[in-house]
């Protein structure tokens, strides 16, 4: 800074050229224009001058020991009381700063710096410690200043909840005496502004005074606060001329206050302020503070007290879309998804209206729909498998190493109905199972253990009827040899067909049996070639089946077919862990009086024994009993066995897959969470189909609903009767199988009926006294089977009940117009040749004019030369009035037709 010009100086320490001129003067220098050069001796002239001027001359002039800054400042806090009234509230903030020398800003650095060069140096890292410890307090300060904010607006809302009258109140302000000793920066805040909790940062301004730049504030003053002391809650103390609040550090008059003192003091409050901050705090998350708690809190608040987090309440717009990771469950409800995207139910509903679902919040969805909702809204979906301690405890059964041995096979025997499958197995087994069934035919599964000459074989018996499909899939499933019955008088059938898929689909091996070779029309040789056309191949003609002929009456053959079922099973080389936790799967189940429900379980692997906890489907429970086909109680079942096991929980349904299970309470976890996704996944099942219901008839006006409640005797009759059922259901009549189960006919199934307005239908099964006096009392429509298609032919006639007559027309005879006459008493008469049937006057006529129908009426009057006639029959004239209608013409057709209402069937 050698040499510049006057105007320059001025600009550099902020004062108009006018006034530096005339300081210029005062100093003795020659300066009066302000392009003048100024030199920095001359510099150094002026600001000794100044410095004399200001009274910090002497001897040493340049050491300025200290510069102390106060600023004040004035503001109204204006605050609506709930009573409407205003209050207003006057904090007055004082700050004062004090600066050591050397501390200020450059500005004075540069004459400073020729006049005492010796001292410069010091000073330079005085003040650039001065300035980072300034830094430091500002930061302080600012943190201060937030949490002051903070509690003024916790203030002013405790404030306006407080019905005080109107006041003003006047912080508390007193005059600091201008120098300060200390020696270094101290925000020597008066105890009043300490009280008063409001802190400005106060900018650094140049030392001398007057060429200091205007200070900038370094930052707004806060907006007027209530000086917690000031606050009128208190109003014990409503003086103007309050004193800070009665708690706050003793607050010394200020004359009395010693600097000296002051620091310690000041140490003192803060580590007291830390200690109550750390109280307040955790009261402050509190953010429902209660009045009382406000009260108590409203004495600390008078010492600011520094913090590192503002409480700040307030929500931060996010900047980028938050993607989130959404487990979805099996099943779940529009408003449970909602919640766990965090957005609105109704925004979510939106979007699923958008994928053409209509669903309410309460709805359930199933997975797959939630997982495409996930994505179109932009999350992750995470499909949850609930069924995972289901995999833990099943496959803690896996692990053993239990010694393998080679089992029985299970053969299962298919084929169309009446070919004679059960014949055969009654043969085999030398019971008569056949003589015994309803109707003579299989009507649910069974599975017997036979001992034959070449080693035990179990025999599961399907059903042939159509309505047994799943259970002879099932059928085809648990087993390792398909034995299909074919009658040689009869051929190849559906369900024979159907079998050969079953087992095909299952990937067991077939035998054929062709069944009634003891009968005349007898044709093994086609049974061969009709099968051979669905891929069962005979061995003799290069194929892999074996076929053995039979006959299940005489007992022909049945030798041969045994040892045939034998050479296929050392084939598969069976075997299984004969030892260890049980393995198998649920051939039937029902429930008896005074047993309970009883289960047909057919042990695939290790063995099932008394005692043993059994999962099986939904259900599970602690053998109590297990019982071979013939009733005969065995102590445990080993592999390949079919038996009869009590003590579970309920029916399980056919086809359920049973595992012993080590720990009970995990098989009762295991079947409740079964139970309950079931439920789930039926009611999100039901809830979709109800809406289509709703759609059917929106579209077709209505349709008409037979409900059916079915009780047998086995689950699996059940589920056949169920499925046979639901199947007989048109688009006018829909059957809606209310309730089916195993047992007997309830008190509950008949309140059940008639809530439902329900058919029951009892298949092997009665009704109890309970449920009798239900079923009398309030009319039930119950009707008992034992033959299923009886069932379904009931149901079907029940259906055909339901249905709209339909109504046909027939025309009962065509006139021909032959001339029209007019009558003034009839009016248009037309004179008519009945050409066809007869013309009855009671009937409705179509008036046909080159076979277009023109007019559609009644007859006025229908004559026959001057008397009134009923009916005129074909080949005779007549004479025909059409009710208002008189434009009928020579040539027309009027034809007379009736219509007949016609019952129909399903
Ligand atoms: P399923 O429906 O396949 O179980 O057939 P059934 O075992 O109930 O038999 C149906 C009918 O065929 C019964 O009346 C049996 O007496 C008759 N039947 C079965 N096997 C033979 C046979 O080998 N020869 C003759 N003549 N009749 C048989
Ligand atoms: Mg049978």
């Amino acid at each position: 800074m050698a040499e510049t010009t006057v105007r320059e100086l001025a600009d550099v320490v902020g004062i108009p050229v006018n006034r530096l001129l005339a300081h210029l003067g005062e100093s003795g220098l020659p300066h009066t224009e302000a392009d003048e050069r100024i030199n920095d001796q001359e510099k150094a002239q002026l600001f000794t001058h100044l410095r004399r001027l200001h009274g910090r001359g002497g001897a040493e002039p340049a050491a300025p020991r200290k510069i102390t800054l106060r600023r004040k400042s004035v503001s109204e806090l204006r605050i609506a009381s709930p009573q409407g009234r205003r209050k207003t509230v006057t904090v007055e903030t004082r700050r004062r700063r004090a600066y050591p020398p050397g501390a200020g800003p450059r500005a004075d650095s540069g004459s400073a710096a020729v006049r005492e060069e010796s001292d410069a140096k010091a000073r330079m890292d005085a003040a650039k410690r001065a300035l980072q410890e300034e830094a430091k307090r500002r930061q302080q300060e600012l943190d201060e200043t937030l949490r002051a904010e903070a509690e003024a607006r916790e203030k002013a809302e405790a404030l306006r909840k407080l019905s005080d009258p109107e006041k003003k109140k006047r912080a508390p302000v007193e005059e600091q005496p201008g120098p300060e000793p200390a020696p270094e920066p101290v925000e020597a805040a008066s105890p009043v502004a300490e009280a008063a909790a409001v802190a400005t940062p106060a900018a650094p301004v140049p030392p001398p005074a007057p060429s200091a730049k205007p200070a900038p504030p370094a930052k707004p003053a806060p907006p007027a606060k209530p000086a917690p002391s000031a606050k009128p809650a208190s109003s014990a103390k409503p003086a103007p001329s309050a004193k800070p609040a009665p708690s706050a550090k003793p607050a010394p008059a200020p004359s009395s206050r010693r600097p000296d003192a002051k620091r310690g003091e000041r140490g003192d409050g803060r580590e007291r302020g830390g200690r109550r901050e750390r109280g307040r705090r955790n009261r402050e998350e509190l953010h429902v503070a209660s009045d009382k708690a406000g009260r108590r809190r409203k004495k600390q608040k008078s010492r600011p007290v520094v913090r590192t987090q503002p409480a700040r309440h307030g929500f931060e717009m996010p900047t980028a879309p938050v993607v989130r990771e959404v487990a979805i469950p099996e099943t779940i409800t529009v408003g449970e998804l909602a919640q766990k995207m965090s957005i609105k139910a109704t925004d979510l509903i939106k979007a699923l209206m958008g994928l053409g679902m209509m669903v309410t919040i309460n709805q359930v969805i199933d997975q797959d729909a939630a997982v495409i909702v996930v994505e179109e809204l932009g999350h992750v979906p995470k499909p949850v498998k609930e069924s995972t301690i289901e995999e833990e405890v099943l496959q803690a059964g896996d692990e053993g190493g239990y010694p393998v041995a080679p089992r029985s096979p299970v053969v299962t025997v298919m084929g169309h109905v009446d070919h004679g499958k059960t014949s055969l197995l009654d043969y085999i087994r030398t019971a008569k199972v056949a003589a015994g069934e309803a109707g003579g035919i299989t009507q649910h599964i069974g599975a017997y253990h036979v001992g034959t000459p070449r080693g035990d074989v179990t025999f599961l018996d399907t059903p042939g009827h159509a309505a047994f499909t799943a259970m002879r899939a099932r059928g085809a499933r648990a087993t390792d040899i398909v034995v299909l019955v074919v009658a040689a008088d009869d051929g190849v059938m559906p369900q024979t067909v159907e079998a050969i898929s079953h087992a095909k689909a299952a990937g067991v091996p077939i035998v054929v049996a062709v069944n009634k070779i003891d009968r005349e029309e007898a044709d093994p040789e086609r049974i061969r070639q009709s099968l051979a056309g669905h891929e069962v191949v005979p061995e003799g003609w290069g194929g892999e089946n074996m076929f053995v002929d039979v006959s299940a009456l005489t007992g022909q053959g049945v030798d041969a077919l045994l040892e045939a079922i034998g050479l296929q099973a050392e084939l598969l080389e069976l075997s299984a862990p004969v030892e260890g936790p049980a393995r198998g799967v649920v051939v039937e189940s029902r429930i008896e009086r005074g047993r309970g429900p009883v289960a047909t379980v057919l042990v695939q692997a290790g063995r099932l024994a008394k005692g043993d906890i059994l999962l099986a489907g939904q259900e599970f429970g602690r053998v109590r009993g297990l019982f071979d086909e013939a009733g005969v109680e065995a102590p445990s079942a080993g592999p390949s066995v079919p038996v009869e096991v009590l003590g579970l929980s309920g029916p399980p349904d056919a086809g359920d897959e049973a595992v012993v299970v080590a720990d009970e309470r995990k098989a009762r976890e295991i079947a409740s969470f079964r139970h309950g996704k079931h439920r789930e996944v039926r009611l999100a099942r039901q809830q979709a189909a109800k809406l289509d219901n709703v759609f059917e008839q929106m579209k077709e006006g209505g349709t008409h609903t037979l409900n059916i409640i079915v009780k047998a005797d086995v689950q699996g009759s059940v589920e056949a009767l169920r499925d046979a059922l639901a199947q007989l259901s048109t688009e006018e009549v829909k059957v809606n199988v209310v309730a089916a189960a195993a047992g007997g006919i309830s008190e509950t199934d008949a309140n059940l009926a008639v809530a439902s307005n329900a058919i029951v239908i009892g298949f092997n099964v009665r009704a109890d006294a309970a449920a009798r006096r239900v079923i009398e009392t309030e009319l039930v429509d119950l009707r008992y089977f034992s033959v299923i298609y009886e069932a379904i032919d009931t149901v079907k006639q029940a259906m055909s009940g339901m249905l709209e007559p339909e109504v046909r027309e027939e025309i009962i005879g065509i006139a021909e117009v032959r001339d029209v006459f007019r009558s003034k008493r009839f009016g248009n008469i037309a004179g008519c040749r009945v050409s066809e049937g007869a013309v009855r006057r009671s009937n409705p006529i179509r008036v046909l004019r080159d076979s277009v129908v023109i007019y559609e009426g009644e007859l006025e009057s229908l004559r026959r030369f001057q008397d009134d006639v009923s009916e005129v029959r074909a080949g005779t004239e007549c004479g025909i009035g059409v009710r208002n209608y008189n434009d009928v013409k020579a040539g027309d057709q009027i034809e007379v037709y009736e219509r007949i209402q016609l019952q129909r069937t399903v």
